[in-house]
Formats: C-alpha cells, sequence, structure tokens
C-alpha cells in the first residue's frame, strides 16, 4: 500500500474537489492521531498515582474500573475528564479538517466524545455525537433525561482529590432520585440520550438520506471494531447502495476495503495527520 501514496492522496483531492457532500465519520483513531493518546507516555505521565494504587493499564479499560467507593471513582473520572474534555484546546487536527469541508455540505457522527468537532468550530447543528461527552452527568439509572455539565465540578474534584480520593461532599447525587451519578458516555443501558441527541440523531438520519442521487464522500476516519454497527457498517453500506458515494477509510490498523466496494473505497493505512498534510 506504501508504494502509491501520492496516487491515492491524488485521488483523495479529486474526490474531495468534487464532493457535493461529505459525511466525516469519526472515531477513536482520529483523536488518538490528533494527540488524545489514552496509552504509553501520556497516561503514565498523568496517572502514575493511579497506576500504582490500582494497576490500571490504560485509560480505556480504566474508565471501566470497578471502583470501591464514590470518592475514588470520582477522582479518577475528574482527572480523565479535565485531561480529555476540558483543557485541551481544539486540536490541530480537527483544525484542519474543518478547513477541508467547511465550504461542503458536510456532516459529523462520531463516537468520541472529547467534543474536539465542537471545539474545532464544526457546526453543532452538524454534529452527531452517539456516544455522548465526557463534559455532562446523568443520572447513573438514567431516572430521567437530563444532562448536567460537569466543568466546575471536576475542576473543583481535581483540585482538591488526595490519595486517589475527592472529599465525600463533591460526590454528585443525582437532583431528581438522589442516587448516583455518572459520566454522560454510552457505557451499559442507561445511557441518557436527551432532546438534543434525537434531535442530532434526526439531523443525520436526514443528511444520510439526502446523500443519495449527489456526490458524496464519506470520510471514516481512525474507525475499528469496538463499534462498528455505529458508523463503519453503515457507511459501507451506503457506498454500496448508492453509486455516487464514495467511501474514504483512513485506519493505521483495519484500513481494508469490504470486498464488494472495492472499486468505490480509497484506503490509507498511513497517519491521518500525514494525509491531510499532503492534500492540499
Ligand atoms: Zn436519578
Amino acid at each position: 500500500m506504501k508504494e502509491n501514496f501520492e496516487k491515492r492522496v491524488s485521488k483523495l483531492r479529486e474526490l474531495m474537489k468534487s464532493a457535493e457532500c461529505v459525511l466525516i465519520g469519526g472515531g477513536a483513531g482520529l483523536s488518538a492521531a490528533a494527540g488524545l493518546t489514552y496509552a504509553g507516555e501520556r497516561f503514565k505521565a498523568n496517572f502514575s498515582d493511579f497506576i500504582e494504587k490500582y494497576g490500571m493499564t490504560d485509560m480505556y479499560s480504566s474508565s471501566f474500573y470497578p471502583f470501591a467507593t464514590q470518592e475514588e471513582k470520582w477522582a479518577y473520572w475528574a482527572r480523565h475528564i479535565v485531561l480529555n474534555r476540558w483543557q485541551p484546546p481544539a486540536l490541530p487536527l480537527y483544525l484542519e479538517l474543518l478547513a477541508l469541508v467547511q465550504d461542503k455540505d458536510y456532516f459529523v457522527i462520531t463516537t468520541n466524545v472529547d467534543a474536539q468537532f465542537a471545539k474545532a468550530g464544526f457546526s453543532v447543528e452538524r454534529i452527531f455525537a452517539v456516544q455522548g461527552d465526557y463534559g455532562n452527568l446523568q443520572c447513573a439509572q438514567g431516572c430521567h433525561n437530563k444532562l448536567y455539565k460537569n466543568r466546575e465540578l471536576v475542576l473543583r474534584m481535581e483540585a482538591e482529590e488526595k490519595n486517589c480520593r475527592i472529599p465525600s461532599s463533591l460526590v454528585p447525587k443525582c437532583p431528581v432520585c438522589g442516587g448516583e451519578m455518572e459520566v454522560n458516555i454510552r457505557m451499559d443501558e442507561h445511557f441518557v440520550q436527551d432532546e438534543a441527541w434525537y434531535a442530532a440523531a434526526e439531523r443525520y438520519e436526514d443528511f444520510c438520506s439526502g446523500v443519495r442521487g449527489r456526490r458524496t464522500l464519506l470520510l471514516e476516519l481512525g474507525v475499528g471494531y469496538n463499534t462498528p454497527g455505529i458508523i463503519r457498517f453503515p457507511f459501507e453500506r451506503l457506498a454500496y447502495e448508492n453509486k455516487n458515494v464514495f467511501l474514504v477509510r483512513m485506519n493505521r490498523d483495519f484500513p481494508e476495503a469490504l470486498p464488494q466496494n472495492a472499486k468505490s473505497t480509497l484506503s490509507f493505512r498511513e497517519d491521518i495527520g500525514a494525509v491531510l498534510k499532503a492534500l492540499p
């Protein structure tokens, strides 16, 4: 695949130019390429105390750690949320992506919960963040479908955390049922989808229906096999069912095309940033 990089880049350039609509599918690999890596040095540098105490290995698996107390759980999550949601500015890779599509009729569907698309300036009306947002809390039981911005709270938790615990007074409680709270990311069946979520889902469906008959580029970025039913498989179906839809797949581990879509898929195993930089 390496040898014809220039050829594939110029094909992508052509596709971008002629596309009337661009549908971006952003997965974990996109934010990792942008710098929000969940393992390795960045994890070690920020979580050495948690690593020592709980044997954590990376920020994916630690999200599922069964903390014995709410004070420990929120000590972990406060740091995780600040580090990945509130602290980072819009990252250059996302800004480059916006520059690429801002003059097109575009839409974004993403499983990322770090709000990078919104930070970069993608229109919030054109983003569907299916799996939630680190920046919101919800009732752990989903007893009502309201979300609560957590910025001030998690910053305070982080400031007052000692020995991997926060003070009990900062542990959030559901204002309706009085039970525990949870980060609004899809982990189980209690995930809360509020009105804004359903409105975004509808706009996404409308956009997908609208691509039929229009020259459309599907830009699938860093989407692997964690939740392929959300972006990867539907994108393949769109490309398969519509002659005017072309799929560009950038994926370090799984760049291959569906055999039936071989002629309407362009694959990149290269770093997403390197591909975008080679484009103009
Ligand atoms: Zn509740």
